[in-house]
């Protein structure tokens, strides 16, 4: 059996969107600054997609900017209110330990530059509290940014509370909702947001573009320079089949969204239900307020590593952390944000659900998965001390 289990790193294109990347080069290969009427029919299908993004969201077509994807997105939004914070002597930025790295290396960047950097904890269920934004946000503050959900652990954070918070205290906010948009209702006003990034290969469209929303009077400079496209904002030729593909994913993933979360949950639910059943292994971030589709475990006594390539000889695609984390031997930050110490931390596994996702594959999985763990930690040197007394367990 072949179970692609991670939908979080990437999904498959959906096919409908894959039609509309070919229709839309064929049809619609003109440049949009061109003059000519190939080059106008092309800016015409290019301002529709925005529409159609823009509704979605609950903002005004003007209020989008089409980026190569989330990481883009996310730069150009702190970058811009870091910048126009500046011009204003205000140099404090405050947002969480378990951002996403398009967040957090660039926040590192601007703490070189003389910025102040707040990272707010999170709790032991991978939720950042109001209470917390509460005690850092002051005069000084020129950003706060707060994902939506968060990639790893599909915790779903009080954004809605703190975007209203920032917005009342006039401190422009930030939100990476990338992992949110397609998986839960997303509006830009529910959320009280400046800025949200989006991604389309999170939502089954292509890879390498995305959208970034800045609310009119938000300030945005650019990463990009060389052209006027993007009302200025972003040079370079718009990469129109691709926006086409992607608003066409988003406007299917939107329209059966109720039901979609309703019957992922279920599966996201029973597999939970079935994994915890293994000995010696937690459930990361709150059982509830999480994405419909994420699913993620530590195991005690193995490496998640390990897990991964076992996992992947049964046909199981899945993670351990990110797709960013994986490959590298530093424990995954957002796991140690809620609490997990390092050893701990290495026996983790990511299963992102899609809508593709399967009653069978839920129970192949549910079956695999507690036989691989058994024999990893059967042949474990860690597990054996931790079943000799010479350490002790902590899940
Ligand atoms: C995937 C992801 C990004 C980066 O998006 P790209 O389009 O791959 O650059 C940013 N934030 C979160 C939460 C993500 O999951």
């Amino acid at each position: 059996m072949f179970v692609y289990a991670d939908n979080a790193a990437t999904t498959k294109i959906r096919p409908a969107a894959l039609k509309v990347y070919q229709e839309v080069s064929e049809k619609f290969f003109g440049n949009p600054s061109s003059l000519h009427s190939a080059g106008q029919r092309a800016k015409e299908e290019l301002e529709r997609c925005r529409q159609a993004v823009a509704n979605i969201l609950g903002c005004e077509a003007k209020e989008i900017y089409f980026t190569s994807g989330g990481s883009e997105s996310d730069n150009q939004a702190i970058e811009s209110a870091a910048r126009a914070g500046a011009r204003k002597g205000k140099r404090k930025i405050v947002s969480t330990a378990i951002e996403h790295h398009a967040v957090l290396h660039t926040l590192k960047k601007l703490e070189k530059e003389g910025f102040e950097v707040v990272l707010l904890p999170v709790g032991k269920n991978g939720i950042v509290s109001l209470d917390e934004a509460k005690k850092e946000i002051d005069e000084n503050t020129c950003l706060v940014s707060v994902m939506l959900a968060n990639n790893e652990i599909g915790t779903i954070q009080p954004v809605e509370e703190i975007g209203g918070y920032c917005r009342a205290l006039g401190v422009p906010f930030h939100t990476d909702a990338v992992q949110a948009v397609g998986h839960m209702p997303v509006n830009v006003k529910d959320l009280h947001c400046d800025y949200l990034a989006l991604s389309a290969h999170k939502f089954g469209g292509p890879r390498g573009v995305g959208a970034l929303y800045a609310r009119t009077g938000a300030p945005l400079s650019n990463l990009i320079e060389g052209g006027a496209q993007e009302r200025g904002k972003r040079a370079g030729t718009e990469n129109l089949p691709a926006i086409a593909a992607m608003t066409e994913a988003l406007q299917e993933s939107v329209k059966n969204l109720p039901e979609y979360m309703k019957r992922v949950s279920a599966l996201r639910d029973k597999l939970i239900g079935n994994l915890s059943k293994i000995e010696h292994c937690a459930l990361n971030g709150d059982s509830v307020r999480r994405l419909c589709g994420n699913v993620s475990f530590c195991f005690e006594g193995i490496e998640g590593e390990s897990l991964l390539l076992l996992l992947d000889d049964k046909g199981i695609c899945a993670s351990s952390g990110s797709a960013c984390t994986s490959g590298s031997l530093d424990p995954s930050h957002v796991l140690l944000a809620i609490g997990r110490v390092h050893d701990v931390a290495h026996g983790s596994l990511r299963l992102s659900l899609s809508e593709d996702t399967t009653e069978e594959e839920i129970d192949y999985m549910s079956e695999e998965i507690p036989k691989v763990v058994s024999y990893l930690r059967s042949i474990s040197p860690v597990w054996r001390d931790l079943q000799e007394g010479r350490r002790s367990f902590i899940l």
